[in-house]
Parts: C-alpha cells; sequence; structure tokens
C-alpha cells in the first residue's frame, strides 16, 4: 500500500507546504541493496574509560571494511557527515559517569548523516554486582532511547546492545545489522546478548549469504509479511519451505517457485499439522534450522461484541499453533545446535490494543513462548526470539479504517509505515547462524512506534 502523505510532503512542490504548517516530513529511509556496504560513512567510535567492548567492536567494523573514525573533528571543515557513531558504555559505572554519554555524542550528534546509525554497547545489568554500576546501566537506555527520537526525522536510528560477559566476540552479526539499512525500520530497541562458547560463533564464508545450505520453514508464507521473510531467507542462501492455507492457491506455488523454494499447503491450525510439517522435513531435508512462525489473523471487536469464534481463531493461529510446532520440532529432534525459532508477534502484544484483546492476548502468549524456551533452546545451543512488527504496509493494514491507518503511520520516530522486508531483514539476522548469542530478545520493528515503548 502506498503512503500519499510521504510521497506529497517529499514532493518539490507540496513538500514546502508540508513543512511550513509544521507538520512531520517523513523521510526517505534508505533500504540494502546487495554489495552495498555495512555503514553509508565513516563511523566515529569513542569509549567511556574502562569499557571493554571498543576493541572487539572495531574489529567488526574492519572486517566489515568500514571506516573507523576516531577524531570527532574529522570532516567538519568540508561539512562531511558521519555514516554511524558507536559508543562503549559498558565502562560506566555510576550516574556521575554517564556525563561521557553527553561528552561523546553532544559534539557530533548533528553530524550524524541521514539514515545514519547511534549505537551505544552497554553491560548485562545481571553481570553487575555493584548496584551503582546496574543502574547506570540501566540509565544508558533511556539516553539511547531519546536519541533515537532526536535522529529520527532524517530517517536515523540509535540502539544500544546490551553485552553479557563472554559475548564480546559474538557482536559482529548484530552490529552489521545494526549499522546497515537492513534494519531501516527498527529504532529505540535494546537487543541483548549472551555469553557464547567460542565454538558456537560461526563467521559465514559471505555475508551476502549466511544462510547457505541451510533449510528453513516460513508459516503463512503466500503473501504479505509471510512471502518477504520467505524471499529474503532465500536470498541470503536457505532453503526456504513455504507454507499457507490450502486456500491460498497459486499465491503459495507461484511465491516458493520465485524463490526456489517448496510449497507446502497446511492450515496450521489442524490438528494433523505439526505431524504433517516435521514429516515433510524428516523426508525432504532430514533438519531444520530455522522455523519461523509468521501466519497471523486479526477479528477484531471490543470485548464485549466479540463471537466466540472470534477468539477462538485468533488464539489458535497466532499462538496455540506455535506450541504444537515448536513441541514437535524438538521432540523430533530436527533441529539442532545452531536452530533458530524466530516468532512474529506485535506491538499490540506489548501495549495492548483497543478492540483486539483476542489478538494482543496471543501475541503476547508469542512473548510468553520465546521466555519460556530461552533456556530450552540455549541448552541446545540454539536460539528463540521474536520480532514485535508495529505498523507495516500489508493487505492486513490496508484493511484498517482510514483515519485509524493514517494516524498508526505516523505516531512514531520515523512517521511513516515500515515494509515487510524491515521485518524480513530482522528475522534474516536473527536466524543466521552468526547470530549465537542472540536468544530470547523481542525486537520491535515499528520505527520506535509511541505506543507501548
Ligand atoms: P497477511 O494477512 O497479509 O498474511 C498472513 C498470511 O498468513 C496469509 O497468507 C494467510 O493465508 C496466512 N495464514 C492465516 N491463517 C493461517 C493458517 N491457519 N495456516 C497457515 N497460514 C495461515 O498478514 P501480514 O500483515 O503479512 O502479517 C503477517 C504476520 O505479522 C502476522 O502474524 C501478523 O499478526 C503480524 N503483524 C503484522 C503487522 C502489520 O502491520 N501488517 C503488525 C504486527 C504484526
Amino acid at each position: 500500500m502506498s503512503d500519499r502523505y510521504q510521497a506529497l510532503a517529499n514532493s518539490p512542490l507540496a513538500g514546502g507546504v508540508v513543512k511550513r504548517l509544521g507538520l512531520p516530513v517523513p523521510p526517505r529511509l534508505e533500504r540494502h541493496e546487495p554489495g552495498k556496504p555495512v555503514a553509508s560513512g565513516a563511523v566515529l567510535v569513542g569509549s567511556a574509560r574502562g569499557g571493554r567492548l571498543l576493541d572487539p567492536a572495531v574489529e567488526v567494523l574492519r572486517s566489515a571494511r568500514a571506516t573507523v573514525e576516531t577524531d570527532p573533528d574529522a570532516g567538519r571543515e568540508d561539512g562531511t557527515r558521519f555514516g554511524a557513531l558507536l559508543f562503549d558504555a559498558s565502562g560506566i559505572d555510576s550516574s556521575e559517569r554517564l556525563r561521557a554519554l553527553y561528552e561523546f555524542f553532544h559534539p557530533v550528534i548533528r553530524r550524524l548523516a541521514p539514515s545514519g546509525r547511534a549505537i551505544v554497547l552497554g553491560a548485562r545489568r545481571d553481570d553487575l554486582a555493584d548496584p551503582r554500576a546496574a543502574t547506570a546501566q540501566r540509565a544508558v537506555g533511556g539516553f539511547t532511547r531519546s536519541i533515537a527520537k532526536e535522529v529520527g526525522a532524517r530517517g536515523s536510528t540509535s540502539q544500544l546492545v546490551a553485552v553479557a560477559a563472554g559475548a564480546e566476540r559474538a557482536m559482529e552479526s548484530t552490529l552489521r545489522f545494526l549499522l546497515s539499512t537492513r534494519s531501516a525500520y527498527v529504532s529505540g530497541q535494546v537487543i541483548r546478548l549472551e555469553a557464547t562458547g567460542p565454538e558456537a560463533i560461526v563467521v559465514p564464508d559471505d555475508w551476502e549469504r549466511p544462510l547457505a545450505g541451510r533449510v528453513a520453514a516460513v508459516t503463512g508464507a503466500a503473501r504479505g509479511i509471510g512471502a518477504a521473510i520467505a524471499e529474503t531467507l532465500a536470498r541470503d542462501g536457505a532453503h526456504v519451505i513455504s507454507i499457507d492455507v490450502p486456500g491460498s492457491g497459486d499465491a503459495l506455488s507461484e511465491a516458493a517457485n520465485r524463490i526456489g523454494g517448496t510449497a507446502l499447503r497446511l492450515d496450521v491450525t489442524d490438528p494433523g499439522a505439526p505431524e504433517r510439517l516435521v514429516d515433510h522435513v524428516a523426508e525432504r531435508h532430514g533438519k531444520l534450522d530455522a522455523m519461523v512462525h509468521n501466519a497471523g489473523i486479526t477479528r477484531d471487536k471490543t470485548l464485549g461484541r466479540m463471537s466466540e469464534e472470534q477468539w477462538d481463531a485468533v488464539l489458535a493461529v497466532n499462538l496455540t499453533s506455535q506450541e504444537g510446532i515448536n513441541a514437535a520440532v524438538l521432540e523430533r529432534d530436527l533441529m539442532g545446535a545452531g536452530g533458530r525459532i524466530i516468532s512474529v508477534s506485535s506491538v499490540s502484544g506489548i501495549a495492548g490494543n483497543r478492540g483486539q484483546a483476542n489478538y494482543a492476548t496471543s501475541k503476547a502468549g508469542v512473548i510468553g513462548i520465546v521466555d519460556a524456551l530461552a533456556p530450552v533452546m540455549r541448552e541446545r545451543g540454539a536460539t528463540i526470539n521474536a520480532v514485535a512488527p508495529g505498523f507495516i504496509e500489508t493487505q492486513m493494514t490496508a484493511a484498517m479504517p482510514l483515519a485509524t491507518r493514517e494516524v498508526a503511520r505516523r505516531i512514531n520516530s520515523l512517521s511513516q509505515g515500515g515494509q515487510p522486508i524491515d521485518v524480513a531483514e530482522t528475522i534474516a539476522w536473527l536466524a543466521s547462524p552468526a547470530s549465537p548469542a542472540v536468544n530470547g530478545n523481542v525486537v520491535r520493528v515499528c520505527g520506535q512506534q509511541l505506543i507501548g515503548a
């Protein structure tokens, strides 16, 4: 669905009027294209005293062939902007020392390029015995979320990556994702990295095809976000099994054929669905590296007007089906070390939403699955995470009433809806064998939506 207001606000004729009226001008977000460099300009790096993350982060930047800059005045005279600002805050252990954030960012924040990235690396609070250190690290999240709101008008984003002791060498896939245009619609997030053994860290031969040789299944893949996920995982090298209801007709086979994958017609609420899915995978591939639960429906009504059928259908598709499939996949031992389960939740599941008691319950339940299974997956050397999209331009949101849709598009720091590719890129990062430290996270793909933030 096209965003007419965004096109209008950026047009030479009407754009001036929009600005004079003080209305938001949704910036054009840069998105990934094959071969595009990870960072779109030099990355200015800095660290608070005692930090342990700058060296490994600079190693990542060098491996990604980014230009690393340590001089905040570099390029000031000729007006060059930084592609990204990266600061190691892990050494900040008291409220007084939070000032290091101000000192690093204040002189340069206005020199961040459009679609630029501000990234702060921090410690995990559960690693810190000292209450003052834990307090200071909690405070850093308030800083990155505010910066995200300030730079959003230019299409830039800001995140905090909280790195556990022992996860220092496992930052590469996450930093590459957050620095790049793949994370165009992800902002104001806190990503938590867990410690992993060195044997778990996989460095892909080709960062453009990290999923080469892997098998992924995606539910609800005939259209919308699911089709984009399947396409993106295939682009990254995976063989994709695209799953959708028997009624999805030619759309499913066309989507699967386009990416050289397999189509599996399956209603995920069918009592035999988990068995059929694992049989299919076992017979054809003998393993499943990534299971993406994307199939979802809405049946919106305020609770007093909601029928039993509307409640049951939403819970069955969005939540119960995922539990059944996960149990079958894990029981059959199709997913070993390096396995990935990724569920599509929703900002409604975090914040609740009027008229969506059924949907928000199911999507909060999805987060519950992630919480409950994260330790189980860790034991196996595997991971589980969820993405929580905000407003994404699909047929689901095209069906919203006009006024509601227009408001939903604008109430985020980037003043626009996301695209299915934004959710898909986030899932591709989580699905990567290079992401073993990302476990138990719920990553919002919402342009930092104001609701439930
Ligand atoms: P969509 O309606 O365009 O696509 C959903 C797909 O799931 C369809 O192809 C449908 O046939 C399939 N599906 C539905 N029931 C199924 C079943 N029982 N078995 C197998 N497949 C089934 O929706 P979308 O906008 O692409 O949403 C995809 C996911 O993202 C959903 O889980 C949705 O809740 C979530 N989400 C979407 C948005 C948004 O703004 N579009 C926001 C937050 C979350």
